[in-house]
């Protein structure tokens, strides 16, 4: 198993690339690019290293994280998934993504769900899904219980939380996503690949994360 990261736009999002590197077969998590720049630079990452794109997983609708969908979509012939809870922010998308100095001109297409009874595989990937609202209503984290990792978005940071004073968000409701279902579902030793900053662990955030340990 491999994670390949590429931060891009203004925001800085982690846009993850998970693959097997025995079978090549991987995912796309959180496409946040939409310049021809990171796109080229990721496409051509993936395409030198015979690499095939199976599946694409937004962990949640915001455009920062979502911009680069159709592309990714279109170009490597795969579908995206997203919970249903966010799709009114795909709604008003096109409205904002300007101001947010995203170049798109239509609404990120999603193909299917995802549930918690969702389950996607790939050689020796396999990811379930919880649902995490509280940084917007339909934030999910996707995780691989073999391998003991957690793209969870923006849930959750090193030392931080996900901001709620974006529409649907709500700040009880992110504690509770975090301490009884992400710190439920996954043990100290969960690495946990967050949609900006650096990687972290779930022993770490348990322990130090300021907004956590009071
Ligand atoms: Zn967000």
């Amino acid at each position: 198993m491999k994670i390949k990261v590429f931060t891009v736009n203004p925001y800085r999002v982690n846009s993850y690339l998970y693959y097997d590197e025995i079978n090549l077969k991987g995912f796309i998590i959180d496409p946040g690019y939409s310049s021809d720049e990171e796109k080229s630079e990721i496409f051509n990452f993936i395409i030198s290293n015979n690499i095939s794109v199976k599946y694409i997983i937004n962990t949640h609708g915001h455009i920062d994280h979502i911009a680069g969908v159709n592309i990714t979509r279109k170009y490597f012939n795969v579908k995206s998934y997203m919970h249903k809870d966010d799709f009114f922010l795909i709604e008003t998308i096109l409205e904002y993504s300007e101001i947010f100095g995203f170049d798109i001109s239509e609404k990120p297409i999603i193909d299917d769900f995802i549930t918690e009874d969702l389950e996607l595989s790939e050689g020796d990937l396999k990811l379930s899904f919880i649902h995490t609202p509280g940084h917007s209503p339909g934030g999910i984290c996707a995780i691989d219980h073999i391998n003991k990792i957690v793209f969870c978005g923006d849930l959750i940071f090193r030392n931080s939380v996900g901001r709620t004073d974006l529409p649907g968000g709500n700040t009880k409701m992110l504690y509770n996503s975090i301490r009884n279902k992400l710190f439920r579902e996954c043990s100290d030793e969960y690495i946990l690949c967050p949609g900006h900053m650096e990687t972290s662990t779930i022993y770490e955030e348990k322990n130090f994360n300021q907004f956590l340990v009071q």
